[in-house]
């Protein structure tokens, strides 16, 4: 490898004062221009580091003394807020929070996106930015003959036990709790990762919010969980609202968590919640956005933006389960969703069906082969909304999009880095980016969301 110079040493100890904030949470700190990534440090934030890696054209640090605080520190309001990793910003006051994506977007859209005057809003944040989660999805491990679940020590494969997450609906706790208790108490192994033995890897429970159902997944090695019968006759009386308790098998020796098959143990195969208006059917494997509160801001502005009169064809790319579809054919003609996922498609039909709406059609394949497919047999949308997964779209698809010239695109996005790469494109391809609005749909993390809304250029 070629030598290279930084300004310091690895192990220097040196005072900084932090810029920036990375999408990951780290402050940043420049020494003559080589930026040094520090967990824990503050925009605006005074402070001893110690020098730890030294890379080409980066470093990182760990923070040693702080001697000024930010105006937006405050104290983790999660006691395992260190140890877990699932939340990023604790330490960052709420206001503090949106503050700071905002500026990831505007900055990242800057920068890699090349949009120097486009309009960002300030972050769409939740009243109560704690309990949002309708999903926990724990590994289970074993301590002094019980279960134990909750989240991989940071950089290992140690499982710690969790009792409460601060950001999960309480709902969720209390049935991890049961869950864990009962399986321990009918003698059900965990499973171990070295060995290849035990049966329980993960335990998954979702709630409906608005309706307050429940849904219980037990992703397991084996075929056979002991005692089930006792066990589901447990889990139901115990916990009220229980209307779903599936098993997923995973035989295999992966770090992925889901298997292939899926099969009902007790009550039905899904749960129901609202969105709105909107009645939707989730089945275990499908995916449904985490915090339903936030989902019906982001969706009604997805909506404000694709700005319906009731005569257009929609497509809606990446649809899932068809919820953005579905909200949108409240106002369209007709609209057309696309996902990969085969079980999220028949969601998406059911979910149409259950709420009498006759002018949605659902169809499975990338978007990428199935939008260019319809766009040589003449299917031209008028407003055509994408929520691509964090890679954001693919090259095919953006050239379908500026072939087919729908006057409006609405971008909803969960990566603004991608965002910013795929508006770039558009707007070369004759596009305007006119406004975009971020949303934040996960509180205390890192992660932001955004719509970006796009017109034609005349
Ligand atoms: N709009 C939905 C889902 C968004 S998540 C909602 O708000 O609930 C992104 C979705 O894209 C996932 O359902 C994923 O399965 C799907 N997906 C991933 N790659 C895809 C591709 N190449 N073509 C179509 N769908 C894809």
């Amino acid at each position: 490898m070629a030598k290279f110079q930084a300004p310091v040493q690895k192990n220097d100890y040196i005072d900084v004062t932090f810029e920036d904030l990375t999408h990951d949470g780290n402050g940043v700190a420049k020494v003559e221009g080589y930026p040094l990534f520090v967990p824990n440090a503050l925009p605006g934030e005074r402070g001893k580091i110690k020098v730890v890696k030294l890379n080409k054209g980066y470093g990182f640090g760990r923070l040693m003394e702080i001697y000024e605080e930010s105006e937006y520190r405050v104290q983790p309001e999660c006691p395992i807020y260190k140890e877990c990793g699932g939340c990023q910003l604790q330490h960052l006051s709420y206001k503090g929070q949106l503050i700071a994506k905002e500026k990831q977007v505007r900055d990242v859209l800057e920068r890699i996106g090349k949009l120097d005057n486009v309009v960002v809003h300030p972050v769409l944040g939740m009243d109560n930015p704690w309990r949002y989660r309708n999903k926990s999805q724990v590994p289970i491990g074993e301590r002094e003959g019980g279960l134990i679940g909750g989240f991989y020590q940071q950089r290992s494969h140690d499982i710690i036990d969790m009792d409460a997450c601060l950001i999960q609906h309480e709902q969720n706790d209390i049935v991890l709790r049961k869950v864990k208790e009962i399986c321990g108490k009918y003698g059900v192994r965990a499973y171990n990762e070295q060995t290849h033995k035990g049966t329980l890897r993960h335990v998954m429970a979702r709630n409906g919010q608005v309706t307050g159902e429940i849904m219980i997944v037990f992703i397991t090695r084996t075929q056979e969980i002991p005692n089930v019968k006792k066990i589901i006759q447990e889990i139901t009386k115990e916990i009220p609202g229980i209307k779903s308790i599936v098993q997923n098998i995973n035989s295999k020796r992966t770090n992925v968590i889901f298997g292939e098959e899926t099969k009902v143990l007790w009550g039905e195969d899904v749960i129901y919640d609202f969105i709105g208006d909107i009645k939707f059917a989730i089945s275990a494997r499908s995916f449904y956005q985490v915090n339903p509160e936030q989902t019906k801001v982001l969706y009604n502005k997805a909506l404000e933006y694709a700005d319906l009169s009731g005569e257009e064809s929609v497509i809606d790319a990446y649809c899932g389960i068809g919820t953005i579809s579905l909200f949108l054919a409240q106002k369209a003609k007709k609209v057309f969703g696309v996902e990969i996922v085969p079980e999220a498609i028949a969601d998406a039909k059911r979910n149409a069906e259950l709420n009498d709406m006759e002018n949605a059609e659902f169809a499975v394949g990338e978007a990428e082969t199935v939008i260019p497919k319809w766009y040589a047999q003449g299917n031209k949308a008028d407003v055509l909304v994408v929520d691509p997964p964090r890679k954001g779209c693919d090259q095919a698809l953006l050239d379908t999009i500026i072939k087919m010239k729908p006057k409006k695109v609405v971008y909803v996005s969960c990566n603004p880095a991608t965002l910013a790469r795929d508006l770039k494109i558009l707007e070369d391809g004759g596009y305007k980016t006119i406004e975009v609005q971020p949303v934040d749909m996960f509180p205390q993390t890192n992660h932001v969301e955004a719509v970006a809304r796009l017109e034609l250029k005349l």
